[in-house]
């Protein structure tokens, strides 16, 4: 295991380190999937009552593990030399009112993003919505960028669901672990990609008038 070079904050507790790498990581694959693009989306990880959250407007590839901001589950800040994302409400009421999940994950995802826009539940469920057990995938209605609103309806739209779209805005999904968040949004995409196709073959090209 590589030595830490870092200048970390002395308030971190043993073991963030290794979850400020994961976080870094799954920030990093979220850029290089193109699931966002450029320094949209954000990642948090909860541990205990902690959360680890990505800085806001600070280029994925050049981030690195002391830029991530800890944070109270009231948003208390502990550490962090940038400010926290800003949809970091978001993910506070989320870890508030869903205390199963332990990561999130936003992207803009363009097939998820695209779907937002409709107001309309996520169909169909497809095999790897199943396999995942992320449920129904329903929109929230728009709200702005973290506002409490938008967190608000986010976290009651997860009482059965890992993930929720943002309504004309992205997706937020979330799991026990890092990867396992990843996951349920690489999933999201793809089921949202499907559904844009049944709706295109159905619906047919524009009529010329
Ligand atoms: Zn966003």
């Amino acid at each position: 295991m590589k030595p830490a070079t870092v200048a970390l904050p002395r308030q971190d507790p043993p073991g963030h380190l290794a979850a400020r790498q994961h976080l870094l990581d799954a920030a990093q694959a979220l850029a290089r999937e193109r699931l966002v693009i450029g320094m949209t989306g954000n990642v948090s990880v909860r541990i205990g009552n902690v959360v680890l959250i990505t800085p806001t407007r600070i280029p994925y590839a050049r981030m690195g593990v002391e830029d991530m901001v800890s944070v109270s589950l009231e948003g208390e800040r502990f550490a962090g030399r940038h400010p926290p994302s800003r949809e970091l409400p978001l993910h506070l009421a989320v870890y508030r009112r869903r205390p199963r999940f332990a990561a999130l994950v936003h992207t803009h995802s363009p097939y998820a993003t695209a779907w937002s826009f409709l107001g309309e539940p996520l169909h169909p469920q497809t095999e790897d919505n199943e396999y995942y057990g992320i449920g129904p995938v329903l929109t929230a209605p728009p709200s702005p960028s973290g506002s409490s609103q938008l967190a608000a309806a986010a976290a009651d739209l997860m009482s059965d669901s890992a993930a929720v779209l943002l309504g004309r805005h992205g997706l937020l999904a979330a799991a026990e672990g890092l990867d396992q968040a990843l996951d349920v949004a690489r999933v999201v995409e793809h089921q949202a990609q499907v559904a844009w196709i049944l709706r295109s073959h159905r619906v047919g090209p524009p009529q010329r008038s």
